[in-house]
């Protein structure tokens, strides 16, 4: 891989580089289309990594279809499709872990203990081992990004971080490959969380300012659907992550419900200029 990465530098190429863990829908696909306007040779990578998923996660259930994701992958024109083994990623012995102090200590950090560490772990050696140019990353994980943003400024990466915005299904569900787990009924209770997220665009366009107020009725809406757990519902600055009690400027509303066993994200930003 690196040296295929080093030769095409060489000849002047500019490298693009998706992080997936496969199970490819579109979301993925459009921060592929992304990577391929941005650069000139499109690098992704499909590996489920071990040490973001902490004990009694789905790690061993995480949908997978390499096949599937070898079809899409191609058809969409991407130059390298890497994937790396765990015994080659993770040998005997494996103790070296990236951290951050703050910014994991908010939203999916909490309730995910060592996740990030485990994703800026992984998202470090594939940066070294794909050494691109840039790099595609979807809102969807709005932690995750600002996380590996900070990252990448952080240890010196020479690596252009591009945000992508969330791909949603034509009902607004954010496109994940975990909405496979869903039963036909929690994929309609599933709607209760972009749902949600609109109600309080809304409720800030008729002047709802208070943070407070619109959490309050997120949680009363979801709560309202059967078979929800809210792990979190925050309203954030979008660069710190730290709460905002008056929306006076635009911030992410931010929330991980559990919807059966299968725990989904999504955020909206909430801009008062824009109500
Ligand atoms: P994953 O395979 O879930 O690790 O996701 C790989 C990349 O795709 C991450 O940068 C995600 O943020 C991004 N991604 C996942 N779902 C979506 C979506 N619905 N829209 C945009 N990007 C997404």
């Amino acid at each position: 891989m690196t040296s295929w990465s080093d030769r095409l530098r060489r000849e002047g190429h500019l490298i693009s580089f998706v992080p997936t863990m496969g199970f490819l829908h579109e979301g993925h696909l459009s921060l592929m289309k992304e990577g391929k306007r941005l650069g000139d040779k499109l690098v992704i990578s499909i590996f489920v990594n071990p040490t973001q998923f902490g004990p009694g996660e789905d790690f061993d259930t995480y949908p997978s279809d390499l096949e599937k994701d070898f079809k899409l992958a191609r058809d969409i024109g991407v130059d390298v499709i890497f994937t790396p083994n765990k015994a080659d990623f993770y040998p005997q012995g494996f103790d070296t872990f990236i951290n951050q102090e703050k910014l994991p200590n908010h939203l999916c950090g909490l309730a995910r203990a060592g996740h990030f560490q485990g994703v800026m772990t992984i998202v470090t050696k594939l940066f070294n081992v794909v050494n691109p140019d840039i790099a595609v990353f979807g809102e969807k994980d709005f932690q995750q990004l600002a996380i590996i943003r900070r990252m990448v400024k952080d240890l010196n990466f020479n690596i252009r971080i591009i945000g992508h915005p969330t791909v949603r299904e034509s009902d607004g569900l954010a496109m994940s490959s975990r909405n496979s787990k869903l039963t036909p009924d929690q994929r309609i209770t599933a709607l209760s969380l972009i749902s949600s997220l609109k109600k309080a665009q809304n409720s800030l366009k008729n002047k709802e300012n208070s943070a407070t107020a619109l959490i309050g009725n997120a949680v009363e809406f979801i709560c309202s659907h059967p078979d929800t757990e809210i792990d979190y519902i925050k309203i954030c600055d979008p660069d710190t992550l730290d709460d905002v009690a008056e929306i006076d400027r635009p911030v992410v509303m931010a929330m991980a419900v559990k919807v059966g066993t299968t725990r989904l994200i999504d955020n909206v930003i909430l801009n008062p200029d824009q109500s």
